[in-house]
Formats: structure tokens, sequence, C-alpha cells
């Protein structure tokens, strides 16, 4: 036979009874999420890294091209130096410019994520694709 002298004896004083169940009065907003862009400059954001991505893809293109018409118009070695420099300082400026587009979903670099760059079809990041808009 255990002695069993379990009294409880005021538990009270842990939660009000009184007016524990009453509601904040500002609870009127429908919830918005905080981070949740605009959607037009969402769209304008997503069109700006689409056009950037057109502008290098089409510089990478038109390296072909643009060597044969050198190379007609004037086949020596010195010229497809030039048009190849020049060709060179375009190709990273529209890198550089399409590097340094941001995600509008997650704020980061659409292709570089760290040293890398990579012009996949997704946000680096976020997954966003390109086509989300
Ligand atoms: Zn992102």
């Amino acid at each position: 036979m255990h002695g069993t002298d379990s009294q409880y004896d005021g538990g009270e004083s842990l939660a009000r009874p009184s007016e524990s169940d009453e509601l904040p009065a500002a609870a009127s907003t429908v919830c918005a999420l905080p981070n949740q862009p605009d959607p037009v400059a969402f769209k304008q954001a997503m069109d700006l890294i689409r056009r950037r991505r057109k502008y290098f893809f089409a510089t990478v293109i038109a390296y072909m091209p643009l060597m044969w018409v050198a190379n007609k118009i004037s086949p020596t070695f010195r010229s497809m130096a030039i048009t190849f420099s020049v060709w060179v300082v375009v190709l990273f400026i529209t890198a550089l410019y399409s590097a340094l587009a941001r995600c509008p979903r997650c704020g980061h670099y659409f292709h570089m994520n760290g040293m890398s760059l990579l012009y996949l079809r997704r946000c680096l990041h976020c997954q966003n694709h390109i086509n989300a808009s």
C-alpha cells in the first residue's frame, strides 16, 4: 500500500480564464505574402532576363557568319584578329549583362551562383523557370 498523497491544489495560477479568447482588433487585412512581387514588375524582370539571354545567344551564334563575312571582306590575319577581338568584347558585355540580371522571385542573379555562370532555363537559386510570367 503506497501512500498516494497526491493533492492538486491551486492549478489556477497558470492561466487566467477571464479574457483569454479575445481576438486582436486589427485582424482585417487579407493575408498578403510579404515577399510576393508585383506581377507587372515580375514580368518586366523576366522579360529583361529573356532579352539579355537572347542577346548573349545571338552573339554566340553570330560568331560563324561574322568570321565568314570578315574572311570574305578581308582575308588577312590582321582583320580576322580584329573581328575576333570585337566579337569577344561584345560577347563579354552581353554575358555580363545577362549575368547581372536578377531573378525577380528570389532576388539573386538568375544565371550566376557564386563563381559559376550557367545559362540554364531555370534560376540557379530558386528554380524559377525562364518562361515564368
Ligand atoms: Zn530565383
